[in-house]
């Protein structure tokens, strides 16, 4: 069985707390909100911080609301099965309460948050192993070594972003409001991850995310989101595909965007799947050929489960399977 680490654990009672907490202890220490992503990956002695500092007994950070003005706003310690079982989140923003839903087991969606969910660490086959499986290889460069195993000549590690949330959102526009040092300030969710496995987001150590703001639907506004995985019972994604479409009152798209996941450490737009359905009934060729443009852009690599190939074909599967969605809805 695989133990904890010690450290100590320390409760903030507020946002500006925990800062001060972060600030106090510095690399020392990291922030921790349901553990569901955090406590097991320090099992594995990914991370061994000498300080948690619990955000949990923060008090007014559970919420989620809505108003027709500003949308709808996550605190960032709502938990999964509060969004996913969410009624406006369920009529309004479908793809996130799928996305929600679809998320590990109901234990860990009872405990895990949306703030932990967004910055769930990048994954990889050769990271996401337990500390003697990584020794006997030689370690790699996002943990104790210095290169990588999935592509040796790479100057950054190429671990996947493999939060099932974070796609949708990004589809939906949301922002993010970090509570730091610096104070506070509020990014777009695709300036918030980078494309790089370790350095996967604009934050900083002794940031916080306080809540995620989603911008209200339109009157015709439909969404979706698609996850591919080994287990369906439970697991993270080898691919999720989002998409939100926006129609007028003739039923043709004005807007759309289609967002790949778990392909890259960020988030991927395909900016051409909106070409192609922007301006149609969303008619089956048009599906078509938004699916082959998401083709071209996803790229997986040998860091996750199942093989490149299938994977791939996948991307062109899953992007047609979400816009049949949005299509029928
Ligand atoms: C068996 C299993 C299956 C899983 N399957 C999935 C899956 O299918 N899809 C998926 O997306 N996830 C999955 N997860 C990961 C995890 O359960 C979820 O991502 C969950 O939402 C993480 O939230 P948390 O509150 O538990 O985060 P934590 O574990 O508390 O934290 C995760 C990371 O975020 C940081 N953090 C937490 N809160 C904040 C905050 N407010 N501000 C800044 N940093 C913060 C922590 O320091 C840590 O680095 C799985 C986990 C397990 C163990
Ligand atoms: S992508 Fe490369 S550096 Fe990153 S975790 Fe995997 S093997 Fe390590």
């Amino acid at each position: 069985m695989l133990r904890l680490p010690p450290f100590t654990y320390i409760a903030a009672r507020t946002a500006d707390e925990a800062v001060a907490l972060l600030a106090e202890h510095g690399p020392d220490a990291l922030p921790v909100s349901g553990g569901t992503d955090l406590y097991a990956n320090m099992k594995q002695r990914l991370f061994t911080p000498k300080v948690l500092v619990g955000l949990r007994p923060i008090a007014n950070l559970g919420f989620i609301r809505y108003n027709d003005v500003s949308g709808l706003t996550l605190g960032a310690l709502a938990s999964l099965t509060s969004i996913a079982e969410n009624d406006v989140v369920r009529g309004r923003y479908p793809a996130l309460a799928a996305a929600a839903a679809s998320i590990s087991t109901p234990q860990l969606r009872n405990m895990g948050t949306i703030g932990g969910n967004i910055c769930v660490d990048t994954r990889c086959n050769y990271y996401n192993q337990n500390l003697d499986w990584r020794k006997a290889l030689g370690y790699c460069m996002k943990k104790d070594g210095d290169i990588c195993r999935v592509a040796t000549s790479s100057p950054k590690c190429l671990a996947v972003n493999s939060s099932d949330t974070a796609p949708v959102l990004q589809a939906y526009g949301a922002r993010v409001h970090l509570s730091g040092p610096a104070g506070e300030r509020e990014i777009p969710i695709e300036d918030f991850y980078i494309n790089d496995g370790i350095s996967a987001w604009a934050k900083g150590p002794g940031d916080i995310v306080t809540r995620i703001s989603v911008p209200a639907p339109h009157a015709h506004t439909r969404s979706a989101y698609r996850k591919l995985r080994l287990r369906n019972s439970f697991d993270f994604p080898i691919l999720g595909v989002a998409a939100v479409v926006e129609l007028d009152d003739a039923g043709v798209c004005k807007d759309a965007r289609l967002v790949l996941n778990a392909v890259a450490s960020k988030p991927v737009d395909v900016p051409a799947a909106a070409h192609c359905l922007i301006g149609t009934r969303l008619e089956s060729e048009a599906l078509e050929a938004a699916a082959d443009a998401a083709f071209v852009v996803g790229k997986p690599l040998d860091n996750t489960s199942a093989t490149i190939p299938y994977r791939k074909r996948m991307v062109r599967v899953f992007a047609r399977r979400v816009l049949d969605d949005v299509a029928a809805r």
